[in-house]
């Protein structure tokens, strides 16, 4: 698909960030190409338009980028999912093993109704700690995960592992 190669080719790769050592994947240049962010978005629209899907939960702070649209034209409602004490009402948290320590992730605890067909939206998976932290929110407010999906991959760190069974959706894949 001529679209995905456009995708690949217009995010890049930067040294040394966030610390030294990493190979920090930047989407920031994707969203430079309209052509490249709207066939982004549309390939998942795509795929979740008919499914039923009641929620988009977007991981901020990537996943509120390609999350928004897709809930928007698949008419879906919108759940940020969001680091500890930005969200002001009544939470859920879920705690998750980073490299080095924890992280959080926060969600309105009334967002998401017993039953409702939920899609997981970020913009990388890489060791799955994130996505599976956002899958137990969901699952706790009693949210069916119907799966999850990220614009880039790094299959090496076996992410999908972390994802309770879950399917995981990904446009590109890089090591
Ligand atoms: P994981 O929990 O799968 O190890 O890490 C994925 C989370 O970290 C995602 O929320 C993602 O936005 C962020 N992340 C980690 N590495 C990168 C990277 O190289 N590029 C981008 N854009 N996000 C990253």
């Amino acid at each position: 698909d001529p679209r995905i190669m456009r995708i690949a080719s217009s995010m890049r790769v930067i040294s040394d960030f966030p610390k030294p050592g990493f190979k920090f994947k930047d989407i920031s240049t994707l969203l430079l190409d309209p052509k490249a962010f709207k066939d982004t978005v549309d390939l998942f629209v795509q795929r979740y338009a008919g499914m039923d899907i009641a929620v988009v939960a977007g991981v901020e702070a990537r996943g509120f980028i390609f999350g928004t649209p897709i809930a928007l034209a698949i008419g879906a409602k919108f759940v940020p999912l969001r680091k500890p004490r930005k969200l002001p009402g009544e939470v859920i948290s879920e705690k998750y093993i980073l490299e080095y320590g924890t992280d959080c992730l926060e969600m309105h605890i009334e967002a998401v109704e017993p039953g409702e067909r939920a899609l997981v939206v970020d913009d990388l998976v890489a060791t799955g700690g994130t996505l599976g932290a956002a899958i137990n929110l969901l699952e706790r407010a009693g949210a069916e995960v119907v799966e999850c999906a990220c614009v880039i991959e790094l299959p090496h760190l076996k992410g999908r592992q972390k994802l309770n069974g879950k399917p995981l959706y990904v446009l590109v894949e890089s090591d």
